[in-house]
């Protein structure tokens, strides 16, 4: 029993970070209007290319004024929740016990808390206690390295479209979205994007 929970909870751990992954590359692509445009207003206007990305705590929320769970907004949350409602569905019909479909979302929404949401406003922190953790600090400097990328390198269509895992680079790696340095700077690219969300300032 024990083994089958520890397997359902690195299942969903590592569906976590696949579905954060290729979700927050929709949140970039402007194909669900409203889950793009709420995401923008976290790259655009709160810590636009342009402006410090890395400031003295506390991290700006950009769910002020909208609905949200504290800095999460709804771009993240409504996709999260349908996941996890057909995930606990797809295990229900294939015959898992209510324990192993417990352990599978509890460690995937553990798992996505930790490594998406928190880690992510980390790195937007100046003076965050990960800078200076003995086992933590190296990985903590890259991560934060790479998401200063994802928001700082843009394409000539306005579009961030470089590593999208917040944590870890693995499926950045694995999908071709990686990049490790940066490029100088498309000031056409940000007036793209700037245009197209335009209604969001
Ligand atoms: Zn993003
Ligand atoms: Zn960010």
């Amino acid at each position: 029993m024990v083994p089958r929970l520890l397997i359902a909870a690195a299942a969903g751990c590592a569906f976590a970070e696949v579905y954060g992954y290729w979700l927050h590359i929709l949140l970039h692509s402007n194909r669900i209007e409203f889950l793009s445009r709420d995401h923008m207003l976290h790259h655009l206007v709160i810590y636009g290319p342009r402006q410090p990305l890395v400031r003295p705590g506390p991290y700006l929320s950009s769910t002020k004024g909208r609905l949200g769970l504290g800095a999460i907004g709804l771009e993240w949350l409504v996709p999260v929740v349908l996941a996890i409602l057909a995930c606990l569905a797809l295990l229900r019909a294939c015959g898992a016990a209510w324990p192993t479909a417990a352990a599978f979302v509890g460690a995937s929404l553990a798992w996505s808390s930790v490594f998406f949401n928190y880690v992510h406003d980390a790195t937007h922190i100046k003076g965050i206690w990960l800078e200076q953790a003995p086992l933590l600090r190296s990985w903590f400097a890259t991560t934060r390295r790479l998401h200063i990328l994802h928001h700082t390198v843009l394409d000539d269509e306005g579009h961030m479209a470089a590593n999208f895992g917040i944590s870890f680079a693995l499926c950045d790696r694995l999908f071709g979205t990686f990049l490790a340095a940066a490029r100088p700077f498309n000031e056409s690219g940000l007036r793209a994007a700037l245009r197209r969300y335009s209604y969001i300032f």
